[in-house]
C-alpha cells in the first residue's frame, strides 16, 4: 500500500492507478477504522481494479465545541488493517496540506445541509461536502463508497454529485452493527461499559418503530411518539432528534407511503451517536 501525505503525490499515484482505463474506487474516512469502514473497502475491492482510502479528520466539519481535538486517532493500526485488505493507495494529508490558507470557498448543498444533523451541527455538512469535493478533485475516483450509517451525508453527497456533475458513481453500503445491534462508530470508543449499554437505546427505538410499521402503522407522528417513549425510559441517553424523512430530499414525511428514512441522534454522556433505518412499504 502506497501512503501519500501530499496532494501532489496522491494525484500522481491515483492517475497511475487509473492508467489504461482501470476503475479506481475511493473510500473517504476519518480513521479509527472498524468493520463498518472495512465493509466499504471490501465493496470497493469487489467492484474496482484499484482502491484508494483517505484518512483525514476534517476540521471544517467540526463545530467549535465539538470533539475535533479528542477524536480517536489510530494511524498505525489503521494502516495494518488497510494492508490486510490489500488497499492500493492511502491518502493521509495534514490539515495544513488540505487547507494551506483559511478556506474561503465552500460547497453547500442548500436546504438539505440544514436538516437532521445539520440542524444540531451548523456548518457540519458544508464541511463534509467541501472536503469530499476536494478529495474527488484530487483522487478522481470512478466510484466512491459511503455508509448508510450516515444516511443524510450519503443523500447530500449524491445530490452534490448530481448538481455539480462530478464524474463519480456514489455507492452506499449497509450499516454494520455489533452483535447486540449497536451501529459501529469510531465514537463508540468514548463510551464506558455503562454508557455502551445505554447506547443500545438508539437501536431499540428504531426496532420499535420498524415493528409498528410492519404491523401497519403509517402515521409518521405516531411512529415517532412510539420511538420517543422508548428513549424516555433510558436515563443514560438524551434525544437530539428523531425524524422520519424522505431518504432523497430529507424533507419530513407525515405518512409513510414510499421508502422513508427514520433517523435518530442522541447523546450518551457527552458522546453524540446516530443511527437509522429505512421503512419500505413495498
Ligand atoms: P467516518 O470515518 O466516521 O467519517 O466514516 C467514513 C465512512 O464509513 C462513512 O461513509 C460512514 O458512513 C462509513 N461508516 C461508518 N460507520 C459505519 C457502519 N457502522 N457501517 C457502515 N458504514 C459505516
Amino acid at each position: 500500500m502506497k501512503i501519500c501525505k501530499t496532494i501532489e503525490e496522491m494525484q500522481v499515484a491515483s492517475r497511475a492507478a487509473r492508467f489504461g482505463g482501470l476503475r479506481l474506487g475511493f473510500v473517504p474516512t476519518m480513521g479509527a477504522l472498524h468493520e463498518g469502514h472495512l465493509s466499504l473497502v471490501r465493496a470497493a475491492k469487489a467492484q474496482c481494479d484499484a482502491v484508494a482510502v483517505s484518512i483525514f479528520v476534517n476540521p471544517l466539519q467540526f463545530g467549535p465545541n465539538e470533539d475535533l481535538a479528542k477524536y480517536p486517532r489510530t494511524f498505525e493500526r489503521d494502516c495494518e488493517l488497510l494492508e490486510q485488505e490489500s488497499v492500493d493507495l492511502l491518502f493521509a494529508p495534514t490539515a495544513e496540506e488540505m487547507y494551506p490558507e483559511k478556506a474561503i470557498t465552500y460547497v453547500t448543498v442548500e436546504g438539505m445541509s440544514e436538516r437532521l444533523c445539520g440542524r444540531s451541527r451548523p456548518g457540519h455538512f458544508r464541511g463534509v461536502t467541501t472536503v469530499v469535493a476536494k478529495l474527488f478533485n484530487i483522487i478522481e475516483p470512478d466510484l466512491a463508497f459511503f455508509g448508510q450509517k450516515d444516511a443524510a451525508q450519503a443523500a447530500i453527497i449524491r445530490r452534490m454529485v448530481r448538481d455539480l456533475n462530478f464524474p463519480v458513481e456514489v455507492v452506499v453500503c449497509p450499516i454494520v452493527r455489533d452483535v447486540d445491534g449497536l451501529a459501529l462508530s469510531s465514537r463508540n470508543a468514548y463510551l464506558n461499559a455503562e454508557q455502551r449499554k445505554s447506547a443500545l437505546v438508539l437501536h431499540r427505538m428504531l426496532l420499535e418503530i420498524q415493528n409498528r410499521f410492519e404491523r401497519g402503522e403509517r402515521d409518521a407522528g405516531k411512529l415517532i411518539e412510539a420511538g420517543k417513549r422508548v428513549i424516555a425510559g433510558e436515563s443514560g441517553a438524551r434525544l437530539d432528534y428523531l425524524e422520519i424523512v424522505d431518504p432523497e430530499t430529507l424533507e419530513p414525511v407525515t405518512e409513510v407511503k414510499g421508502p422513508a428514512l427514520v433517523a435518530v441522534a442522541a447523546f450518551v454522556g457527552t458522546t453524540r451517536l446516530i443511527d437509522n433505518v429505512v421503512l419500505d412499504p413495498s
